[in-house]
């Protein structure tokens, strides 16, 4: 499919609106994605904006654009503090652990992939780390030197904000923060800073005596600031201006107001074109936090079980309750929420089990798939509203169900585009997989799901007492069947 052949439209942070997406390069999309600080397992918040970019970069590549999607792994420079101070977060746990930072790096990089890929989120093309780029950092630290834009003190480099705004930089021109109000409410007392200003972000840090990750500069031992690693692999890997920037809400300020600031003085252009910012995955109603404490993990819902979970969930169903929000609103979480996307899912898939048994009819079909898929299609042209998406998709459930039991009908060219949309819509763009049975649950769950699926068969042929057999059996064994119009219940009797 032409990338011309849509008219996406995506909300750009920037500019607080909707915008027609048009990348620099015709036929190519750069994007950067920030990507986890690996100190610590990610919760399903961080998971949450990931998920998020892997449906914006499925529907990228789905309307023919080639993809060049970076994510980084932040494993050196994040503070405790996002004012630049307290101690590196992975060296702190390493200092806690008593191991090299590099093993810490290394177990929850490999925690995070590990979850990803069970996510069903499909790699980046690049996942730079900011310690494999220290040259280009000291490079862009540089540059803003020469330019006069950042100054040099005790073996520390920090950008000049003032001097930016005076020279008719918008610093806040992401958040909307508005530069007096900052310096009020900034806490630094006077004279206690060695910055000139307390607006002024670290580029650079001069590295103390027991600091473990180090590394030499022209301005001696130190590490790099956060914000300077994406700026630098933003544009070592796709160009001084680039087409999505994304991220978590929270990052807009300061991380992301501050990588405008440092790029914009470094090549003179602002670096990103569209702005887009995932919300907030929240739980009791208060954002999901590893400084807080509320969060949960993706392993917990999957696998060991919570406190907070009355049972666990595959990761798709997880993924489908995720889906089942727009990427910018706010989704709480909760059993449930999980609860009913399971339900959801499980009715999605069976009715894809159902699409693959129907039978064409000879005439017209007598529901409108064209207007159908174009609604699907127009739903993800909107700004990637996947809750829209699936409610379309919920209404070709109706339909296929209806279908099934032999009432309606549908044309054989519609039943070949229906099968083939179903498969792009729920598997190549929403990325849900088809049910597994999790360890927890035993043969009988599967074989029970697997007679209903025969008898419904059965009863599409319309052979009833084969239909009756596999009901009478199965309540003889204990089990009993509930036809409802959400398709085939089973409980224990
Ligand atoms: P971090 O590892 O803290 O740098 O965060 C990695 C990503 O997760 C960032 O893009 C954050 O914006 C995002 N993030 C953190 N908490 C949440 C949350 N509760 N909901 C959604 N995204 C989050
Ligand atoms: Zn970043």
């Amino acid at each position: 499919m032409a990338p011309r052949a849509h008219q996406l439209q995506v909300f750009n942070s920037l500019s607080g609106q909707k915008e027609p997406f048009f990348p620099l390069h015709p036929e190519r999309v750069g994007m950067y994605v920030c990507g986890p600080t690996v100190y610590s397992d990610v919760h399903l918040g961080n998971c949450r904006t990931f998920l998020s970019f892997d449906l914006i970069y499925r529907y990228l590549r789905h309307l023919g654009y080639s993809v060049r999607y970076v994510r980084n792994i932040t494993d050196a420079g994040h503070l405790e503090n996002d004012a630049d101070e307290g101690e590196d977060k992975i060296a702190k746990k390493a200092r806690l652990e008593q191991i090299e930072p590099m093993e810490i790096v290394q177990r929850y990089t490999v925690g995070f992939r590990d979850i990803m890929q069970r996510f069903n989120a499909l790699p980046p093309s690049i996942e730079p780390t900011a310690t494999g780029h220290i040259v280009e950092q000291i490079s862009m630290i540089e540059a803003l030197i020469e330019k006069g834009m950042a100054y040099s003190i005790n073996g520390s480099v920090y950008f000049d904000v003032p001097l930016y705004t005076a020279q008719g930089g918008n610093y806040g021109v992401l958040s909307g923060r508005v530069t007096d109000e900052l310096i009020h409410n900034t806490r630094e007392l006077e004279g206690q800073s060695e910055k000139r200003s307390p607006l002024d972000f670290a580029l650079w840090k001069k590295a103390g005596p027991n600091h473990i990750m180090r590394w030499k500069s022209p301005w001696g031992e130190g590490f790099p600031g956060w914000h300077l690693e994406c700026s630098a692999m933003g544009n070592k890997y796709l160009g001084e201006t680039f087409d999505i920037h994304g991220g978590g809400m929270d990052l807009k300020f300061p991380h992301h107001e501050c990588e405008i600031a440092q790029s914009q003085s470094a090549h003179g252009a602002p670096p990103v074109r569209y702005w887009l910012h995932g919300n907030m995955l929240t739980l009791n109603g208060k954002r999901m936090s590893k400084s807080t404490g509320n969060t949960l993990l993706p392993l917990e819902l999957f696998e060991t079980g919570s406190p907070l979970l009355d049972k666990t969930y595959s990761p798709s169903v997880v993924r489908f309750f995720m889906m089942q929000a727009h990427y910018r609103s706010v989704l709480d979480f909760s059993n449930e929420a999980l609860l009913a996307a399971e339900k959801g899912y499980h009715r999605l898939m069976e009715a894809l089990g159902r699409l693959e048994r129907i039978l064409p009819g000879s005439g017209p079909s007598d529901f409108d798939w064209k207007a159908w898929e174009q609604e699907c299609y127009a739903a993800m042209d909107d700004d990637f509203n996947s809750p829209m998406l699936i409610a379309h998709l919920f209404e070709a459930v109706r339909v296929i169900n209806a279908l099934s039991e032999g009432k309606g009908h549908i044309s054989e060219t519609d039943l070949d585009r229906v099968r083939s949309q179903m498969n792009v819509f729920v598997f190549e763009l929403l990325g849900l997989e088809t049910p597994v049975l999790s360890s927890q649950e035993g043969p009988v769950e599967g074989l029970v799901q697997l007679l209903i699926e025969l008898r419904l068969a059965a009863r599409s042929d319309r052979d009833w007492a084969l239909s009756d057999r596999i009901r009478d059996r199965l309540l003889e064994l204990g089990i009993s069947l509930k036809d409802g119009k959400e398709g085939t219940e089973w409980s224990r009797v």
